[in-house]
């Protein structure tokens, strides 16, 4: 299992695909890939390797832009399939999530959310997250960051997660507790990565967040890492 993403001026697409590769040693069972082509999200996943998603991303999608999502999924809630495979979307279709590691409450947020008139189309504990931060940003009218520290605030588990709103395509939130998560810095673009083999020929500079951290990668600025248990504004 493992993470991937981008954002800056270079093309998401092999950065992220030549990411999956390395990381593959992680283990997995399933890979996914999500970018932001400028207008809209294009969204490729499948069951099995990363060769696979390549010969299936080549056939059905625009590989163009920069910013992007890619995952290697290891299943622990729902089979390995193509529908339980990461990147999951909101129910808005604005958010798209990758996550490696367990929502263990995920059962009780997922009845709250479906009684809120929330629809699933996987089986995994990760879609139940994206919605729950969709949920937040939209109740307590949040920027995404917010939202996404709020929500970590109600789950009890580990993850590694990066996400993107793609009314916001300037911006990657990423967290950790449990599963390793590197930044790597450029000039004027950021890499996420399980560990720094995807990003390692670009930059040398990275952090390494702790448990417990959050940080808001937006282009243009400084990442911004905070405490997920630190006060909450609203
Ligand atoms: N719990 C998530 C799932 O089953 C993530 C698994 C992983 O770490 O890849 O989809």
């Amino acid at each position: 299992c493992g993470i991937v993403g981008y954002i800056g001026k270079r093309e998401a697409y092999p950065i992220i695909l030549n990411g999956l590769k390395r990381l593959e040693y992680r283990g997995y069972d399933s890979a996914g890939i999500a970018l932001f082509d400028g207008t809209d999200i294009q969204l490729c996943k499948t069951k099995g390797k990363v060769a696979s998603l390549e010969e299936k991303a080549e056939k059905n999608i625009n590989r163009t832009g920069n910013l992007g999502i890619g995952h290697t999924r290891w299943a622990t809630h729902g089979i390995p399939n193509d529908v339980n495979s990461h990147p999951h979307y909101s129910n808005s279709g604005d958010l798209v999530i990758i996550h490696n590691g367990i929502i263990e409450n995920y059962g009780s947020i997922k009845k709250e959310l479906l009684n809120r008139g929330y629809t699933f189309k996987s089986d995994t504990d990760t879609e139940v997250l994206v919605n729950l931060i969709e949920d937040i940003q939209i109740k307590e009218d949040v920027k995404l960051g917010k939202a996404v520290q709020i929500a970590l605030n109600q789950v009890v588990g580990a993850y590694a997660i990066a996400l993107f709103d793609k009314k916001k395509p300037n911006e990657i939130v990423v967290a950790k507790l449990g599963s390793p998560l590197a930044i790597g810095i450029g000039d004027d673009e950021f890499f996420v990565a399980s560990d720094a083999s995807p990003f390692i020929e670009f930059t040398n500079n990275a952090i390494y967040l702790e448990d417990d951290e959050m940080a808001i990668i937006r282009l243009g600025r400084d990442v911004k890492v905070r405490k997920i248990k630190d006060d909450i504004v609203v």
